[in-house]
């Protein structure tokens, strides 16, 4: 392969066209939209189309513009990205509310379950959940922490929940899910993903592995904005038998006839809690159209192309006392990201930043790099490569100071 041969590549990639809908300074490589997707501009129209809305018809675009449904249209336009049906998604509030709603309505259904089986390399607020619901509520149950290889084989007939992530949020890793799917429903207990990073960029079959529960977030591939709501999914069979914990006004069956008492709405809307966030709802309703047609198989293609590529050069070219390729290896499956590792995580990522090479450091010494299936081109990954292979062999993060410019890393 060569940078003219990506380039070739590039050309003739049916998706290229989507790039156009981001802003992209010329020479500056954005490699976090795992982390924050780049704006469309088709979020940034419909926030427009909102704001103007809100001017024009001020408490009546509730009726007339379709706001009070935002949650469950929302929820529709991401189920063929997860691979679940329109009527199993709903989007509300941020990934760890729906964790926390989720897990407390699974235990509350089956209290005979006493044991929460999850990942102990998860994303650390997963876990905090895990631990905070199981510590505060009572439900007289027990958190068992295993790694992600030994799940499955951890689950028996005491397990409640699994609560897993699909893809690793430091490693990349995607998770054995069928084989922990399959364990789960031999001993009937139920599976919670979390599908952060994978969302709008692996192939995620929800329904195919038999999934009970997820959420997922908004705002990493799936380009919704900062603080963009999340989602969260029940299987069909399962809605029905839970019961959320927050018994909001907007999940009751009739929020408008103020009934004195709280009676669930059918389907996903009873996972609605309070009023939508109706400008945040419509960038990620705007940035959702990009994603129209898109088969979550093409999207894994695209960013497994683009990752390989980057890894591959890596692989080839590092001196092998500097930067440490770490994550996943070659051939196993992975997400958008690639981690690599080095002592001095944050005065590389300084010289890379000086250099208009954006990435993002997960302490002690990770570093991300991470590939859009929308925006990211074949050229961008060679590039990125060819510039981490001369700090490496130049060793040009000696001396360099890495300037905090606030508590986000
Ligand atoms: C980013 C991320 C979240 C985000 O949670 P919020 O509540 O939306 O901030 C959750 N889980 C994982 C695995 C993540 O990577």
């Amino acid at each position: 392969m060569s940078r003219d041969a990506c380039e070739a590549w590039d050309r003739r990639d049916p998706l290229r066209p989507l790039r156009e809908d981001f802003h992209l300074e010329a020479g500056r490589q954005y490699l976090v939209g795992h982390s924050l997707g780049l704006a469309p501009r088709a979020a940034r129209d419909a926030v427009a189309a909102v704001t103007a809305g809100w001017a024009e018809d001020a408490v009546a675009g509730w009726n007339r513009r379709g706001w009070l449904d935002a949650p469950v249209r929302v929820g529709a336009c991401i189920a063929p990205l997860i691979g679940a049906g329109t009527d199993e998604v709903v989007v509300t509030d941020a990934t760890t509310v729906n964790l926390f709603r989720l897990l407390c309505a699974a235990l509350d259904a089956r209290p005979d379950r006493r044991v929460v089986l999850y990942e102990r390399d998860n994303f650390p607020a997963d876990n905090y959940i895990v631990e905070g619901v199981v510590t505060t509520l009572g439900f007289d149950v027990e958190a068992r922490a295993v790694e992600i290889e030994a799940l499955a084989g951890a689950i028996d007939d005491s397990v409640g929940v699994v609560v897993a992530s699909h893809v690793n949020y430091r490693t990349g890793a995607v998770a054995p899910a069928a084989e922990i799917s399959d364990a789960a429903r031999r001993c009937g207990a139920w599976t919670l993903w979390d599908l952060a990073h994978s969302a709008g960029a692996v192939d995620v079959n929800l329904s195919g592995m038999g999934a009970d529960l997820a959420v997922g977030c908004g705002y990493k591939y799936l380009c919704g904005g900062p603080g963009a709501p999340a989602f969260t999914f029940v299987r069909r069979g399962l809605q029905a038998r839970l019961r959320s914990p927050m018994w909001g006004w907007l999940g009751h069956a009739s929020p408008f006839a103020f009934e004195p008492d709280y009676r669930p709405a059918e389907g996903m809307r009873r996972f609605v809690c309070g009023t939508p966030p109706i400008l945040s709802m419509a960038a990620l309703e705007g940035a959702l159209r990009l994603f129209e047609g898109l088969q979550p198989t093409t999207l894994e293609l695209r960013v497994r192309r683009l990752t390989t590529l980057f890894r591959d050069r890596l692989e080839q070219g590092l001196r092998g006392d500097g930067l440490q390729l770490a994550g996943v290896g070659r051939d196993a499956r992975r997400g958008g990201h690639v981690l690599l590792r080095h002592p001095e995580a944050p005065a590389v990522r300084q010289w890379l930043r000086d250099r208009g090479l954006e990435c993002d450091v997960r302490a002690p010494d990770g570093l991300r790099f991470g590939f859009s299936p929308l925006y990211s081109r074949l050229v961008d990954a060679w590039d990125a490569a060819e510039t981490l292979l001369e700090l490496d062999a130049t060793r040009a993060w000696e001396g360099v100071s890495a300037h905090r410019e606030g508590p986000v890393t």
